[in-house]
């Protein structure tokens, strides 16, 4: 029997959320008082004295800001089995494991229906807005999705990675096909326990109903250049397996093998239709519409520390589009792409005042102290959603229906403009430094500046950067900053001598460059790794129970994160030392 699909009302979506953002500090009052009512009973809220109050006056005087660690004690709680209302009124079963990627140690945070629910409304709101201008028909999506596996807490709770609780909801699947956008592959290989034969099997199910699919997509970019960089290496193999619809050895988890055998047939035809089309395209350019005629976009998160991931991306997407998804964490999420013809590096993101409370904090306000979460709380005083200002960056604060409040997710953002009155954020970085010795500040973004100057001086042999990050390295007096490189090919010694210097005079701001010209800051290292290096990371990570839907690669290696350090350190071939400042 057929499964009913609801039908998606695109026009009564877009109403829906002109309607929402035409009164959005109206739409959120309504929104904190429907979460503290909600959780009115919880101990975390009982306690702060609130009273029954709802109005974000009373909640601003009451609640204090908090980071991760100051809900440590509570979410311990809940994990080791306790199943009173601590952080929410109903109890929370269920959490989400943060990747840790860019904080170093994974991190949980409750999850509960309500962030399904709002995961939807993101999803149903950008889809709206995005079929508006690029239309899709009902086919398929390559979507480079990953879930890790669920496991119960000791104390009984069930945990996974965000993405993977919202993959495993059974309403999911429904959803993504009332979107136009279910995923090609079987389950088997969405769930699979490994991650190279998950990949290699989205690959073969991309193939093998290339002509239905509509876009090619995952949740964050990066999972999309590292599909297609895996393409350039197994797709001789691919074909093989096409042509003679007999499943590669490479793959040996049962259930994947099951349901892969049953939709691999032998097809000749189509084997030597995309040998032919491989072998035809120059340097992989345009890779992604020959292989998927009927392609209308890529679409996954482009931007923040996606970026540098832009340039391969567009290579593989020749003349099609690349449409940024929208802008959340595990924490929940906030805003979504309403205006899809922005290239990724112009776009912005509505905040959806419904399905959160927001306050801004003014980085003015962070700017005099260590812009990191160790400032005191206590003497900041963020604004609400509908008092920032356009042109201003904002540290941003969620609270969510799933018992966080007031939290500091660590995202500094920029007010573009308004969609009618609900801010469109532009995202700018990570809050936190990531390469400081002494009066130096430099943010992720400054990293990627500097990399991407360099990556310039690199191009000039048609090499490229494949990952980078990088490290401080106080071992010897004065301490440097330390880049890492992997890069795609052999490049000459003086071009990569080169590369090193434009990286240290990349970072422009005022407290590095006079603490170099008195060699206050001894002279940068580039450290060139093996090919594969950053792959070894990404397992790394996969090890420690991240999935690779929300992989962001570490920007900065920190000296307590020893096994990734380990893990550049016995993959370097070669070191540079600038002398731009000689
Ligand atoms: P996770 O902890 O894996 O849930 O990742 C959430 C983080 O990813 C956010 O706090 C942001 O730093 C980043 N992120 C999520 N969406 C976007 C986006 N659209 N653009 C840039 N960065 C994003």
């Amino acid at each position: 029997m057929l499964e009913k699909v609801e039908e998606f009302n695109m026009e009564k979506v877009i109403q829906e959320f002109e309607t929402l953002t035409k009164d959005a500090g109206r739409v959120q009052r309504e929104t904190l008082k429907r979460i503290l009512e909600d959780n009115a009973s919880a101990e975390y809220l009982q306690n702060l004295g609130l009273n029954g109050r709802t109005d974000p006056e009373s909640f601003k005087a009451c609640v204090p800001l908090v980071t991760h660690k100051e809900l440590e004690p509570y979410i311990h709680r809940i994990i080791d089995g306790d199943t009173s209302s601590i952080l929410t009124g109903k109890p929370i079963t269920t959490m989400s494991l943060s990747s840790g990627t860019t904080q170093g140690k994974p991190k949980y945070l409750p999850w509960n229906d309500e962030l399904f629910e709002t995961t939807m409304q993101i999803y149903q709101t950008s889809f709206a807005y995005r079929n508006r201008e690029f239309p899709i028909k009902n086919g398929k999506a390559l979507s480079f999705i990953y879930s890790s596996k669920q496991f119960k807490t000791k104390g009984g709770v069930a945990a996974g990675t965000a993405t993977t609780n919202v993959f495993r909801n059974s309403r999911y699947k429904r959803e993504m096909k009332a979107l136009q956008s279910q995923c090609c592959s079987p389950d088997e290989v969405i769930f699979g326990p490994d991650f190279f034969q998950s990949l290699y099997c989205h690959l073969l199910c991309g193939l093998i109903f290339h002509e239905e699919v509509q876009l090619v997509s995952s949740v964050f970019a990066h999972s999309i250049v590292h599909a297609f960089r895996t393409f350039e290496q197994v797709w001789e193999e691919l074909c093989t397996d096409i042509k003679q619809g007999v499943l590669s050895s490479r793959i040996t988890v049962p259930s994947i093998r099951a349901v892969m055998s049953k939709l691999l047939k032998p097809n000749p035809e189509l084997a030597n239709l995309i040998h032919a089309k491989c072998v035809g395209l120059s340097n992989w350019y345009g890779l992604i519409p020959e292989l998927f005629p009927n392609a209308k976009y890529v679409y996954g998160i482009m931007t923040g520390s996606m970026e540098p991931y832009l340039k391969k991306m567009r290579h593989y997407a020749g003349e099609l589009p690349l449409l940024t998804a929208d802008y959340g964490s595990s924490e929940g999420w906030i805003a979504a792409n309403v205006n899809p013809r922005l290239a990724p590096e112009f776009a912005t993101y509505a905040v959806l005042p419904q399905i959160g409370y927001f306050e801004f904090i003014p980085l003015t306000q962070l700017e005099n102290n260590d812009a990191s979460s160790s400032f005191l709380s206590i003497d900041l005083n963020p604004v609400g959603l509908s008092e920032v200002k356009v042109g201003e960056e904002y540290e941003i604060v969620i609270t969510n229906p799933a018992g966080l409040y007031r939290y500091r997710l660590g995202d500094v953002v920029k007010v573009m403009g308004f969609h009618n009155s609900t801010p469109e954020l532009k995202f700018v970085r990570r809050s936190s430094l990531l390469l400081t010795i002494n009066i130096d500040k430099n943010t992720e973004a400054d990293l990627q500046l500097a990399v991407e100057a360099a990556g310039k001086v690199l191009a000039e042999e048609k090499l490229e950067v494949v990952d980078f990050t990088s490290h401080v390295d106080l071992s010897k007096e004065p301490g440097h900053y330390v880049i890492f490189w992997e890069i795609n090919g052999e490049a000459s010694e003086q071009v990569l001598g080169e590369c090193c210097n434009c990286l240290d005079k990349s970072f422009v701001d005022a407290g590095y460059t006079s603490s170099r010209k008195v060699n206050c800051i001894g002279p940068l290292e580039l450290r060139l790794v093996r090919r594969g290096t950053f792959q070894k990371i990404l397992e790394h990570y996969l090890g420690l129970g991240a999935t690779v839907s929300q992989y962001k690669t570490p920007r900065c290696v920190g000296p307590t994160n020893s096994t990734v350090l380990q893990i550049l350190t016995d993959n370097v071939v070669k070191t540079y030392l600038s002398t731009a400042f000689n």
